[in-house]
Parts: C-alpha cells; structure tokens; sequence
C-alpha cells in the first residue's frame, strides 16, 4: 500500500543574487514498510525535500500525501531525523525519550510503556538516568532515534543522520538502525550524500 505520495514538487527560493531552483517537477511515490534513500551531493535539494514533505517548509508548487492526506502543516505522522541528534544535555536518556510524547501532549501509560519498551529491545533502558554528555556519539543517535520512534510515526525521515559520526562507528550504527527499522516495520526515506549508505541500508 502506498503510504507517500510527493506531487510535483518545486521550491524556489529568493536570495541576494536572484532566484534559487532547489527541487525542480519532483514526483515519486514510497510504499508501506519501504525503506527508500535518496543519493545526491551537497546542495542538490535533500534537506529541502524532506522539509517539506515534513510540513516544516510550503512547496512554491505541487502537494505531499501521507495516507491519502495532504500535508500542509507539522503532521504528526512523520518523524523527523537530522544530522546532529539535538538531545536536550539537561535531560537524562529517559527524559529525552519521552520529550516528544510531552510535546505532543500524548504522555499516555500506553505510549510510556511503549516508548520504555523501545528502550528495552533496543539495550537503552539500563542506561535511562544517564545523560547525553555521558554517551558516546552512536548511543546518543540511538537514543534520538527511538524518541523519534516513541511518537509512533508511519513515516520517518532521516536526514544525514549518521554523517556526525566516525566511520567505524557510523558502521555499526547505520546497521543498528536499519534492525530497529525493519524490526518495528517503519516506512523510511533516508537522504544521503554517501552511495554506500545509501545502498546498503535502502531497499
Ligand atoms: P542539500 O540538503 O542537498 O545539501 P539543500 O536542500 O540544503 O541541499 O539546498 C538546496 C539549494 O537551495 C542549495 O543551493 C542551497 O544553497 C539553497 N537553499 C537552501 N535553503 C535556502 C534558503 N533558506 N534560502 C536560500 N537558498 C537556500
């Protein structure tokens, strides 16, 4: 089943020397349960795609569907990763991780017990009461990764999201996500400037 739709999708942006063409006419569908990378250098469009398909940016033209849904603001269906894992340095592991069913006003036992449940599969939650400062950086992705996780998105977006990290690490974290990905069954557009990446963790 079809769970993303991208129509048409231009943005233009104005800057100092004239008018930017950062996507130009992109269209492309992405099916329930795929895991999809998007290869392309620096500059080419990537973190604007993904912002917009996440509501954070209004395309000059064209439309994204979630479900059939047009998004035309923040959806609470997508999950949104980026490069650095912006963990809160003042909040313990279990603080971060339940940050976003905070923000979202959707603290429920049920979502605690799931988001705790994560932590748990996932070898985070002996680890719970530590900070970010006292993690190494392939944890820390981890942990951002399942707070991204705890809001049960249909859709995560996963934007250079290992980049920060040493290659060695990078290794073993890229292939730790892509088990929790496919464990817990999340339909996945990744954006990278890395063809290994890209190939080896999409579909
Ligand atoms: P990537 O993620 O592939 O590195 P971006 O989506 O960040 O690419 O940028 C695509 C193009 O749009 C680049 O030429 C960039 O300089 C330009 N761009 C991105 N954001 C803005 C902005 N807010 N204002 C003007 N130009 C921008």
């Amino acid at each position: 089943m079809e769970l993303l739709r991208v129509e048409g999708i231009t943005e233009k942006y104005q800057a100092e020397n004239g008018e930017i063409t950062a996507l130009d006419n992109i269209s492309f569908t992405v099916e329930e349960g795929e895991f999809l990378s998007i290869v392309g250098p620096s500059g080419c469009g990537k973190s604007t795609l993904l912002s917009i398909i996440s509501g954070l940016v209004r395309p000059t033209a064209g439309r994204v569907l979630v479900k059939d849904e047009e998004v035309r603001d923040i959806s609470p269906h997508i999950g949104y990763m980026l490069q650095r894992d912006n963990l809160l340095d003042w909040r313990t592991v279990y603080g971060n991780v339940m940050l976003g069913l905070e923000l979202r006003g959707c603290k429920t036992p049920q979502n605690v017990e799931r988001a705790e449940n994560l932590l748990k599969t996932y070898g985070l939650y002996e680890f719970k009461d530590k900070y970010p400062s006292q993690m190494s950086g392939g944890m820390r992705q981890r942990v951002a990764l399942i707070r991204t996780l705890a809001v049960n998105p249909d859709l995560l977006l996963l934007d250079e999201a290992f980049s920060a990290l040493d290659y060695q690490t990078r290794l073993h974290v890229t292939e730790d996500v892509y088990q929790i990905l496919k464990g817990e069954g999340i339909t996945t557009l990744m954006v990278t400037h890395d063809i290994p990446e890209g190939i080896s963790m999409g579909d």
